[in-house]
């Protein structure tokens, strides 16, 4: 087998841990997602991923805690003002509490997310942060997906035992949503400068989003220093005003993140990469990562996802021991052996 010279050169160098360069990664995004060539690249995303990470997985968890028709009116979320079908619901801090419990009670969870829409009560967030603190084991973090804020708000976020913030500027932010970009960026900053782990992602991908777009969406993470990288594609939704797009397939996904996979060997910050939502294939491509999720979803017209997309702490464990992964980090750092024997005792479900 010979591989075209540029693939070969840009391959070599990641298994020798130097990052292809954006252009470089450009090139790899051309690639069709079911040839030989996407399926090589698949396969050292991979491996340079393991490698990285020691072939260690992490499990994390995170609960949607309201519904509303929301002002980012992103076009490709359910929960959109112009478009939603969802009235204004809120978890109690008791039902956070009881859904972080219940992720956390395999003892194997590195992190509990806690998402908002754009808009949120700022008292709240904080009264359901420091339940949870108080609630579940010392070695689970807590991190929060939730709109902009400053980093006076990100300092008392610290101090309240948060210990990360997912916060993307979005594939066509302030064109697919009503979202200001920079105000986003600078969010970056702001977790950054407040000592937060930076959660980042390559997201919501479409078929109409050219490898250039995709390259210079996925930089941001790299540039600002992301703790974690990622790859989501967008889902179909019908009612979606994104909806006639498309969606991209799960291999194509994959490709994406094994591109995360090489770019981020130049990000020493970078310690795991996910894939939204959970597949074999995207963890087969250099993601170590996956998310059960529980309440409310932008990818899904349940109220609480996990009754319909999302996956449960069981299948999201049995993933990722599906995918070779021999350990679980926790959030202390600690690690726990990944082998049939641990998922029979802490799945306590069929195999098959
Ligand atoms: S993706 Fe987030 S900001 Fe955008 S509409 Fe949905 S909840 Fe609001």
């Amino acid at each position: 087998m010979k591989l075209p010279a540029p693939l070969d050169r840009i391959l070599q160098n990641a298994l020798d841990r130097k990052a292809p360069s954006k252009e470089e990664c450009v090139y790899l995004l051309t690639l069709p997602a079911d040839s030989l060539e996407a399926g090589v690249l698949r396969s050292v995303g991979d491996t340079v991923s393991r490698r990285r990470f020691g072939n260690e997985a992490m499990l994390l968890g995170q609960i949607g805690t309201d519904t509303a028709p929301c002002p980012g009116n992103c076009k490709f979320c359910v929960f959109g003002e112009d478009h939603t079908q969802f009235e204004r619901t809120q978890l109690t801090v008791e039902e956070i509490v009881g859904r972080a419990k219940a992720f956390s009670a395999g003892g194997d969870l590195y992190a509990i997310f806690l998402m908002t829409m754009h808009d949120f009560e700022w008292g709240g967030l904080l009264s359901a942060v420091e339940a949870v603190r108080r609630e579940i084991p010392a070695h689970t973090q807590i991190v929060v997906n939730i709109g902009d804020f400053t980093v006076d708000q990100a300092r008392e976020l610290r101090a309240s035992g948060v210990q990360g913030a997912y916060h993307v500027c979005r594939l066509r932010e302030g064109v697919d949503t009503g979202l200001d970009p920079e105000a986003r960026k600078e969010t970056f900053r702001v977790i950054r400068e407040a000592g937060l782990d930076f959660y980042y992602c390559c997201e919501p991908i479409g078929p109409e989003h050219s490898p250039q777009e995709l390259v210079e969406q996925m930089f941001l993470g790299i540039e600002h220093g992301c703790f974690q990288h990622a790859a989501m594609r967008r889902v179909w939704v019908p009612q979606l005003p994104v909806a006639e797009r498309g969606q991209i397939t799960e291999l194509r996904l994959a490709q994406v993140v094994a591109v995360v996979s090489l770019a981020t060997l130049g990000c020493p910050e970078t310690q795991n990469i996910a894939v939204h939502e959970p597949n074999l294939v995207g963890l087969t491509a250099g993601a170590n990562v996956v998310y059960a999720e529980t309440g409310a979803n932008p990818r899904d017209t349940e109220a609480d996802t996990a009754r319909n997309r999302g996956l449960d702490m069981e299948a999201a464990r049995k993933m990722l021991y599906e995918a070779g992964f021999s350990a679980l980090r926790l959030g202390d750092g600690k690690t726990v052996s990944l082998d049939l024997e641990y998922l029979q005792d802490t799945n306590r479900c069929h195999l098959d």
